[in-house]
């Protein structure tokens, strides 16, 4: 195997294939309601980050029941990772949190995934989270470590407290699974060789590795259509993969090397090809180059 992939991880540690049940909540963030900005961060969209929602307006037992049925009927599922993916998740009450939580376990659940923003996991929620009895996954969008990035995509905080949250994160025995955009415009092959050093320092266990996409009516998408942005080509970013994936600590899960947002929500995305031509082409790459996920991890 060349890189860690999730699906791997999720047999060898659930025993089968585990499938996630993405569920959608009304909400915001405190870089859209005003408290640390407002508009949000310039690639996202009116309806938050996440794509893979279904049943959005259904309260949560109807969008589970649903779900489950459609999974279960596809593949004949018997376990799952619930994910509250849309906006962030973390940013409401502790109370409100654990009670979202409750609302979706059973014993068919394996682990349980909150979309996450540094800004919103206050001590308390993590000591909390931390002594809930099952696995509780933060789902952090970092995109980059690069304070002019993130200003440039508005973010609403800078890398600081990132490395915090993740300091933080740790102490209590949390798992964090971190996004970034290797190809965000602007960015640059040290970028990416930055990213994987702090995820390797922080010993994050999981990444999600998105290819930039941008949402129809995102405030990046105006950018796009004005020929503003700096777009680098699929070549490039297989490159810049290549390099994640050789200097990546060997145990790190690498949950996703593309973006995977439908054709109708987006301007752009995966320079027209599928997110599953491109991972192909690129497994076949590694295979190829013989690369391997760790070949060059320095502690
Ligand atoms: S933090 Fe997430 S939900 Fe908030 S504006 Fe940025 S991408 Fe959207």
């Amino acid at each position: 195997m060349h890189y860690r992939k999730f699906s791997t991880y999720l047999r060898q540690t659930y025993g089968e294939k585990v499938y996630k049940i993405p569920i959608s909540l009304d909400g915001t963030c405190p870089n859209r309601d005003g408290t640390v900005g407002v508009g949000g961060c310039t690639i996202c969209s009116e309806g938050g980050i996440g794509f893979e929602l279904h049943h959005a307006a259904k309260p949560i037992a109807e969008q589970l029941r649903l779900n489950k049925n459609h999974i279960l009927n596809k593949y004949r599922a018997s376990k799952y990772i619930i994910y509250f993916q849309n906006y962030t998740t973390t940013y409401r009450d502790t109370v409100e949190i654990v009670d979202l939580i409750t609302q979706v376990d059973g014993e068919d659940v394996v682990e349980i995934a909150l979309s996450a923003r540094p800004d919103t996991l206050s001590d308390e929620l993590l000591a909390t989270l931390a002594a809930y009895p099952k696995k509780i996954v933060l789902e952090m969008g970092v995109q980059l470590f690069n304070d002019k990035l993130l200003t440039e995509i508005n973010r609403g905080h800078d890398v600081a407290p990132v490395l915090d949250a993740f300091e933080r994160i740790n102490h209590y025995g949390l798992t964090t699974c971190v996004h970034l955009i290797l190809n965000l415009p602007g960015a640059t092959m040290d970028d990416t060789l930055q990213a994987v050093a702090i995820l390797n320092r922080y010993g994050i266990e999981r990444v999600k590795l998105h290819s930039l996409y941008i949402p129809k009516g995102s405030a990046i998408a105006q950018q796009y259509l004005a020929g503003e942005l700096e777009m680098i080509g699929p070549m490039d970013y297989y490159d810049r993969l290549e390099e994640f994936i050789k200097r990546a600590h060997p145990d790190m899960i690498i949950e996703r090397l593309f973006a995977r947002a439908p054709e109708t929500d987006s301007l752009f995305c995966n320079w027209d090809r599928s997110w599953r031509f491109l991972q192909n082409e690129f497994e076949r790459r590694l295979e190829d180059k013989q690369i391997y996920q760790g070949e060059m991890y320095q502690a």
